[in-house]
């Protein structure tokens, strides 16, 4: 590995001052992304700011009636926090489907929205691969993509977000609150990741120097729910998962939100199932019909064809369980 320093800041300020003296530095949330990378040489800043014991690690209520999360806080107590659990069972249904216990209690929500692909040629630095190196091509595309993007990828970068969190996040309406060298600003965090493009090195909109400090939720907008299918029951990535809110009124659909993981460079937020979904009655016929829309937009690559009919049942499946009365419903929380 190479040789690096190392910086512990002890107020977001001063890790935003400590960034402008060392631009080559990256920001050390828990490290479970980032030193692997940094083992593999994929990542090799010349200095770490720890971010990791910033007083950035409480979950707070916020007079709107949302919550407010700390950049610092653990992925572990993020999924076990009451009003997580209560209001935005989405969410912590999310981070209990990610890693594994030790990992999530070590991970935090900063470091999480910002953990790199899986895809594995980013991940060997032998091998040429657009995002690390931009320029040396993208072998995965007519390689190894079965784990890879159906929809919104570039013909450089066909590689998919693994965090299941921020697939919570983007259904939930949430904003990421960012401090940087020139002040504080807010993203949606729909808006947070981008699609590859011709720049697939940038994963989000995140400009030089900042750092994340919170993450904000708005009250609850309707029942919210997490699935994940994956190659394993635990300790795997998506191939494809959804997170959705909804809330049916006299058997029609109110107000919907849906987003889908393990599918694109980014959280997928389905808006033209959203639209489909909005004041049609709350039937199964309606939710075949919104995953239709939405899937309508995929274009997958030879050998991953199957994460389209698996969005579309796993999207339906959740819709036709959250719009069922509460009493036959468990674990959908929020509000009714
Ligand atoms: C074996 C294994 C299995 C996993 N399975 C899953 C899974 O199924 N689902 C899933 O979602 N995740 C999974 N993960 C990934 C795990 O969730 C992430 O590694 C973790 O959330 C990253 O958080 P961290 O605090 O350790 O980030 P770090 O590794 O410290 O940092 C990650 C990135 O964020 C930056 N950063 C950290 N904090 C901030 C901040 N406050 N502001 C700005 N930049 C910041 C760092 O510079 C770095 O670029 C798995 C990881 C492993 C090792
Ligand atoms: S899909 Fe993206 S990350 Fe993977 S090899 Fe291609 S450019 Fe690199």
């Amino acid at each position: 590995m190479k040789p690096f320093g190392y910086v512990r800041a002890g107020t977001p300020v001063e890790a935003v001052e400590a960034w402008a003296a060392h631009p080559d530095a990256h920001y050390l949330g828990g490290g479970t992304n980032l030193v692997d990378l940094m083992k593999l040489g994929v990542e090799t800043p010349g200095t770490l700011i720890d971010v990791s014991r910033l007083p950035l690690d409480t979950v707070a209520d916020t007079p709107g009636g949302g919550l407010t999360v700390g950049a610092a806080v653990r992925n572990s107590d993020l999924a076990a926090h009451r009003a997580v659990r209560d209001r935005y069972p989405a969410l912590s249904q999310a981070l209990l489907a990610g890693a594994s216990g030790q990992l999530r209690n070590i991970a935090t929500t900063g470091g999480n929205l910002l953990q790199r692909t899986r895809c594995p040629y980013f991940q060997d630095t032998d091998k040429p691969c657009n995002k690390r190196r931009p320029g040396s091509g993208c072998p995965a595309r007519d390689g190894v993509h079965r784990d890879l993007a159906v929809l919104g990828h570039s013909e450089h970068c066909v590689a998919t977000h693994p965090s299941d969190m921020a697939v919570a996040l983007t259904a939930l309406d949430a904003t990421v609150v960012l401090l940087g060298p020139d002040g504080e600003r807010t993203v949606p965090a729909a808006d947070f990741h981008r699609l590859p493009g011709e720049r697939p090195q940038q994963d989000t909109v995140l400009r030089p120097g900042e750092l994340i400090t919170a993450v904000e939720l708005p009250p609850p907008a309707g029942m919210s729910a997490y699935r994940k299918a994956r190659d394993r029951a635990s300790y795997a990535f998506a191939l494809v998962s959804v997170a959705a809110v909804l809330d049916v009124r006299g058997g029609r659909v109110r107000a919907a939100a849906l987003a889908f993981g393990g599918v694109a460079h980014r959280p997928w937020r389905a808006r033209a199932a959203e639209e489909v979904l909005r004041g049609a009655p709350a039937t199964r016929d309606s939710f075949e019909r919104a995953a239709a829309a939405e899937l309508d937009l995929a274009r997958p690559l030879r050998d991953n064809s199957f994460k389209v009919p698996m969005a579309r049942r796993l999207a339906v499946s959740m819709l036709t369980g959250l719009a069922q009365p509460a009493p036959t419903r468990r674990g959908q929380g929020g509000r009714r």
